[in-house]
């Protein structure tokens, strides 16, 4: 069984083509600017939509183990609860949801396959994101070589923040992947998200040498995080010197934090605006100067 949170058909940002997007669960980062901090346990998460909620007191009624409190405000313990749905089924206002479901490959790929005729035509396929897929490593195994049966092409999201062997193993199966470049200093990489560079970097080698042509290279743009102090050229420079060609820049969006709020955490990027393709058009200048194949959203 797998653990996956989503599954998006008709995904046009995650490789050529039109893809089908499954995220695997399990993450060993803590990005603040996370777009899917859903996907950081293994174990399914509770959604709360405040919009929605009446303040009725039903969930609180029916959860076995007392992780719901109404009183003052909507709060649920995620220490406390073990995922019965019991909640989920009782509201209804429809404002309680989960993310996170165990699914069998074949089941998974029964999902995938029902665009296989948009995928012929647009020289689309399978994209596996997360979390980090590679940390249920047998799971994403199974189900790219399930797709290279049915001739899909494949590709894979990561950081990289994962083991080598796991990596190592996998990589035969991936016809693209699509690496996330955060940071070119690996004391603020680690303060800020809890990676290790050296790890990171390893993986990196290990796609320099065997399939530089099958890397896009994705840098997501940050305010206060890396937009500053010229980090991102040297991200640049750095793709240019693993022979990389292509590299993606990213521009910080604000679309997570609807579902922080429902997680019921804060938004560390709250205050920050979206960026605008105008904000990266430097960046993009100098990596094309140095000779690479830049573009902004990929
Ligand atoms: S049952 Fe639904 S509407 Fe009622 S308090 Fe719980 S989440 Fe809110
Ligand atoms: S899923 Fe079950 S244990 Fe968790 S909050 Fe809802 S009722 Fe309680």
């Amino acid at each position: 069984m797998t653990e996956i949170f989503n599954i998006e058909r008709f995904a046009t940002h995650d490789g050529p083509g039109i893809r089908t997007a499954v995220f695997f669960k399990g993450c060993g980062m803590h990005c603040p600017w996370c777009a899917n901090p859903e996907s950081w346990g293994i174990r399914p998460v509770l959604m709360h939509d405040a919009q929605k909620c009446s303040g009725c007191g039903q969930c609180a009624a029916v959860c076995p183990v007392h992780a719901i409190q109404v009183s003052e405000q909507w709060t649920e313990d995620p220490n406390l609860c073990t995922a019965c749905h019991r909640c989920e089924e009782s509201c209804l206002n429809d404002a309680i949801s989960f993310a996170g479901e165990s699914m069998t490959t074949e089941e998974i790929m029964q999902e995938v396959l029902k665009d296989l005729d948009y995928y012929q035509r647009s020289g689309g396929g399978l994209t596996v994101s997360g979390g980090e897929a590679f940390l249920q490593k047998d799971g994403l195994i199974e189900l790219l070589e399930l797709a290279h049966q049915n001739g899909l092409h494949t590709a894979v999201e990561t950081a990289g923040f994962c083991s080598h062997e796991a990596f190592s193993e996998t990589m035969p199966l991936i016809d693209l992947f699509l690496f996330d470049m955060k940071h070119a200093d690996a004391e603020v990489l680690r303060t800020v998200t809890g990676a290790d560079m050296k790890i990171i970097n390893a993986n990196l080698e290990i796609l320099a040498q065997n399939c530089p042509e099958r890397v896009i290279i994705r840098i997501p743009v940050i305010p206060g995080f890396n937009r500053e102090h010229d980090i991102v050229l040297r991200i640049l420079d750095k793709v240019k010197s693993y022979g990389f060609t292509r590299a993606d820049l990213l521009p910080y969006h604000t679309l997570a934090k609807v579902k922080w709020n429902r997680m019921q955490r804060e938004y560390p990027y709250g205050e920050d605006q979206p960026l605008q393709q105008e904000d990266l058009k430097q960046m993009m200048e100098y990596g094309i100067g140095i000779g690479l194949d830049v573009r902004i959203g990929g």
